[in-house]
């Protein structure tokens, strides 16, 4: 079977490892909401801060989501993992660093601008995600999506194939491979 995956705030506790740097950035405190509104609002302002952020490596630094590892560790054995990740392609080398460095195994990593991630997701029967927007995309090209739960993508799930997790366990749970 092939498996897509997400990266940033699925494997990668991403939002809470930048939250200090973002903080820093815009010179006060943001919720990831108004963080991202504010980027969207300026495109500007948002290639300085990846430019920043790849500069100086961050994502080279990110800590880990409990279980993911394992779980990529187990099912790379029997199925093809596919990560498909909306960082720009610049942090192609740090996000292939960052993986080396955790031992997380992969057969495909993708570059896709949000909302394109289903191009890339050929084939893929299951896709795990943070962004309720690209799930719902997904939703008409994967069997089964797992919407991992954030504060950001606490609304209403249309499709009935996208199931809220809280954990990697939940999701294993939910499948049996
Ligand atoms: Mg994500």
């Amino acid at each position: 079977m092939r498996i897509g995956i997400d990266i940033d705030n699925v494997i990668a506790d991403t939002y809470k490892d930048l939250n200090p740097y973002v903080t820093r950035y815009f010179g006060k405190e943001t919720t990831s909401e108004q963080a991202i509104e504010l980027m969207r609002d300026n495109k500007w302002l948002q290639l300085h801060y990846w430019f920043k952020a790849w500069r100086y490596g961050l994502p080279t630094t990110l800590s880990l989501i409990d279980g993911a590892v394992d779980t990529i560790r187990d099912w790379h054995n029997n199925h093809e993992i596919i990560m498909i990740t909306s960082r720009l392609p610049i942090f192609k080398r740090q996000t292939r660093k960052w993986l080396e460095k955790h031992g997380i195994p992969y057969h495909e990593l993708h570059h896709a601008k949000e909302k394109t991630k289903h191009t890339k997701a050929e084939g893929c029967e299951v896709f795990i995600e943070d962004n309720l927007e690209e799930c719902e995309i997904l939703a008409d090209f994967c069997k089964q999506i797992f919407l991992f739960d954030h504060p950001w993508n606490r609304k209403e799930i249309i499709r009935p194939n996208i199931i809220r997790v809280k954990s990697w366990q939940e999701i294993r749970n939910n499948l049996s491979l």
